[in-house]
């Protein structure tokens, strides 16, 4: 489990004092930025448990000598879900292994009666036979997100610690057999240690009849630091991708650029460089990021994770949809980002065009 991010909603509400002075009373007001209940309307990304069954030393949820782990109680989700209402997407995503977590199939029976869709990502090593039983009779579960940073078994291994290859492309080809209505997607984090080895990925993707691959770049932290994992440099992502995208483009299968991928020239060049037949799926350029008024997050020890950045969870007072969605980390990071006081955590994230300078 980590316990050490960067950034915290102390760092918000000192930027918020520091802009007060500009605005007027109603914009200062921290109340107007609150969202309205809109059946339907908002996404919340829920971390299961901590528990993982790798140990991959690049994940963003690891730290040297904290190995508490925890786990949402099925009543605890009940609570949380019941409070927001109805959503638009649920995902078990963040923090461990969410196929992990010991009460799945009543989870995936709630989130059900409370999203319109649902989504899974998964490390693939424990989707065997009733896995994907259980994940192909889920109606509304329609994507699945595999992560995979290698095709190159060697590689593969170092990425995933504890991990196969062979594994993993065992219970892909037992889950296609089953799959009639799920989405499935790699996903692939670039790395100094397997910048080399992406363009084996689309072969792989094409050989188990998935169409889509979406890349992400590190970001950087103590846990891959202290296992020498670095972001790759921007040259090095140019070439390897555009090669990526060559095999691609062959074997019929789409990349999509995460929207922290990369910096804004290695997107740039990219685009330039790629056959405008092809359809390289870029995220639009925006001018901000507006996640923070369509999702959020919850992990594992029930405490809000606001977004997918660098910044510190915090507690729950009650959970309601003005207890999470409009809590105030969300309220004063939406009145941040409007008024184009881009917080520094969103600096490191590069999910909007300002911050990806
Ligand atoms: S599979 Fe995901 S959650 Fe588990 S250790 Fe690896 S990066 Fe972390
Ligand atoms: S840019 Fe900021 S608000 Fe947007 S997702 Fe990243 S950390 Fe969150």
């Amino acid at each position: 489990m980590r316990t050490i991010f960067p950034f915290s909603i102390r760092d918000l509400e000192e930027l918020n004092g520091s802009i007060d002075e500009t605005l007027s009373v109603e914009e200062r007001d921290l109340s107007n930025y609150k969202i309205p209940y809109l059946p339907g309307a908002y996404s919340l990304g829920i971390g299961l448990t901590s528990r993982c069954n790798l140990n991959c030393p690049f994940c963003y949820y690891r730290e040297q000598g904290h190995n508490a782990v925890s786990t949402l109680s099925i009543s605890q989700l009940r609570e949380i879900l019941t409070g927001l209402g109805q959503l638009r997407l649920i995902t078990f995503s963040l923090e461990g292994e969410a196929l992990l977590y010991p009460w799945l199939q009543d989870a995936l029976s709630l989130a059900s009666g409370h999203a319109e869709i649902l989504q899974i990502t998964t490390n693939g090593q424990l989707l065997d036979d009733g896995m994907a039983e259980l994940l192909t009779s889920t109606p509304k579960l329609r994507s699945l997100i595999l992560s995979i940073d290698s095709a190159d078994p060697d590689t593969y291994a170092a990425m995933r610690r504890g991990g196969k290859l062979s594994t993993l492309e065992k219970n892909i080809r037992g889950f296609q057999k089953r799959n009639s209505h799920i989405f499935l997607e790699l996903y692939a984090v670039i790395t100094d240690r397997n910048i080399h080895t992406l363009h084996t990925l689309p072969a792989f993707a094409a050989s188990l009849g998935i169409k889509l691959i979406s890349f992400g770049k590190l970001r950087e932290h103590g846990w891959s630091r202290e296992h020498h994992i670095y972001s790759a440099s921007d040259r090095e992502i140019t070439d390897e991708m555009l090669k990526v995208i060559d095999e691609a483009q062959k074997e019929h299968v789409q990349v999509k650029l995460a929207p922290y991928f990369a910096d804004k020239t290695v997107v740039e060049e990219l685009r330039e460089r790629t056959d405008p037949a092809y359809g390289l799926f870029i995220p639009p350029d925006r001018n901000f990021c507006d996640m923070p008024w369509s999702f959020t997050s919850i992990l594992s020890d029930g405490r809000l994770f606001p977004c997918c950045g660098d910044f510190s969870p915090a507690e729950i007072e009650e959970c309601s949809f003005d207890g999470i969605f409009n809590h105030p980390y969300l309220l004063l990071l939406r009145k941040l980002i409007k008024h184009r006081a881009v917080p520094e955590g969103c600096l490191e994230c590069r999910n909007c065009s300002e911050s990806r300078v």
